[in-house]
């Protein structure tokens, strides 16, 4: 029986910009970065 197992580090989703190469250790850090670097809204932002 095949297990396949789960690659997801401990509470930690990087996420690269779509604006860059940079890697964010999540959704939050990454909408953080486009603002303050690449001075952009993120389209979900309340
Ligand atoms: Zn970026």
């Amino acid at each position: 029986m095949n297990f396949i197992k789960s690659m997801k580090v401990s509470g930690m989703k990087r996420i690269q910009c779509p604006h860059c190469k940079k890697h964010l250790a999540g959704e939050g850090h990454l909408k953080r970065h486009v603002r303050t670097i690449h001075k952009l809204k993120t389209s979900n932002d309340q």
